[in-house]
């Protein structure tokens, strides 16, 4: 059965950040004439080599994103229903160690989170949640999705790692989408920053888009953490996943985010700092790799730096984010999962984005069965 653990297994962390940072700008030349980029041209784009051509990248960016996409940009909204985690994740505020109050939504503060964000005119609305199998399985997922599905057409998860057979219970009662980032390609790295808990388990992350392009998922959402590692080499590995996956399950679409580690309370120092520029970079590096693939942004970023780059390559973002369990009504003074950066409102944003040329959109999808 064919998993990217295999793909990723024939190539070597320290050969590839040697190819990139080897990388001239006869190279970025190239890739920017290319019709048809590569992997290779992907690596020279994100390469300290390209930095003389961010602006000559970002005009590029903007026109295939208008192109493809036209002047929308789709807008999303995360829900956290539980902050049980029984993983150690050395950059979560909700890691197990932490001493925080845990909470898991019932049924009847799931229905007020809902109703109060269907209120505020969103259509998408993405479910979170910490690892805990026993209280937050796939059974709590099913009725979660279930007493949402009335409200919201579109409806994603960012939960832990499931089997096949469990995801498609979930695609079978509305479920779109699944966000599963891998944190860091990097497999000795990784296994310091998840030193216990099923998330310890590398190969399992690793191969669950793999589960989810067999369940026939609609959407898989994939990144990195960056801050963990070098941000272009763990860019790399994720386009070589994205490459990977949109060939062997090809009715499947795919996003792409880009979250930078984020202060919460007893939080680690990014290893390596990926500057705005250095996203800006990215970002437009991801769009001329690939016309089709989704690239979204959260509210981690700042206003400044999401007013920049949702004009040339984002596609999805999210607005007026609480990132706790119950956030919005129902226990709005309890401990985030991480700072959120812009903290304007809905409104607020939705004007800027008319500002600058582009349209919000609440609703691209609905699930019929
Ligand atoms: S990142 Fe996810 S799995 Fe890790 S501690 Fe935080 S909530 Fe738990």
């Amino acid at each position: 059965m064919s998993n990217f653990n295999n793909v990723l297994n024939k190539y070597d962390w320290d050969t590839i950040l040697s190819d990139i940072q080897s990388k001239k700008a006869v190279d970025v030349e190239f890739a920017l004439n290319n019709n048809k980029r590569t992997l290779e041209d992907f690596k020279a784009l994100i390469s300290p080599a390209a930095k003389p051509y961010i602006e000559q990248m970002a005009q590029i960016s903007r026109r295939l994103t208008r192109k493809r996409f036209g002047n929308t940009m789709q807008m999303y909204v995360p829900m956290y229903l539980s902050n049980v985690c029984y993983n150690m994740c050395t950059y979560c505020g909700f890691s197990y160690g932490n001493k925080i109050e845990r909470r898991t939504l019932t049924d009847d503060e799931i229905l007020k989170e809902i109703r109060f964000l269907k209120s505020k005119g969103y259509d998408h609305l993405l479910l979170v949640t910490g690892e805990a199998n026993a209280k937050v399985g796939v059974d709590y997922f099913e009725n979660a999705i279930r007493l949402a599905k009335p409200y919201f057409s579109n409806i994603s998860i960012e939960v832990q790692p499931l089997k096949q057979h469990e995801y498609e219970q979930l695609i079978n009662v509305g479920l779109y989408a699944v966000l599963v980032y891998q944190e860091t390609y990097n497999k000795n790295e990784y296994k310091k920053h998840h030193p216990q808990g099923r998330k310890s388990n590398f190969e399992f992350r690793l191969e669950t888009p793999d589960r989810l392009g067999r369940a026939g998922i609609h959407k898989i959402g994939l990144g990195a953490l960056y801050g963990l590692e070098d941000w272009r080499v763990d860019s790399f590995f994720t386009a070589l996943h994205l490459k990977y996956l949109q060939k062997t399950y090809w009715r499947t679409r795919y996003s792409i985010s880009f979250p930078r580690l984020r202060p919460f309370s007893g939080g680690i120092q990014p290893k390596l700092e990926m500057t705005d520029s250095d996203l800006v970079q990215l970002i437009c590096a991801y769009r001329l790799l690939d016309e089709d693939v989704e690239l979204s942004v959260s509210t981690r970023e700042n206003q400044i730096i999401r007013d920049n780059i949702t004009q040339f390559g984002i596609t999805s973002m999210s607005a007026e984010s609480k990132t706790n369990p119950g956030g919005y009504v129902v226990y709005p003074q309890s401990l985030e999962q991480f700072e959120v950066s812009d903290d304007r409102t809905l409104e607020e944003i939705a004007e800027k984005l008319k500002e600058n040329g582009l349209e919000p959109v609440w609703k691209d999808w609905e699930y019929f069965k």
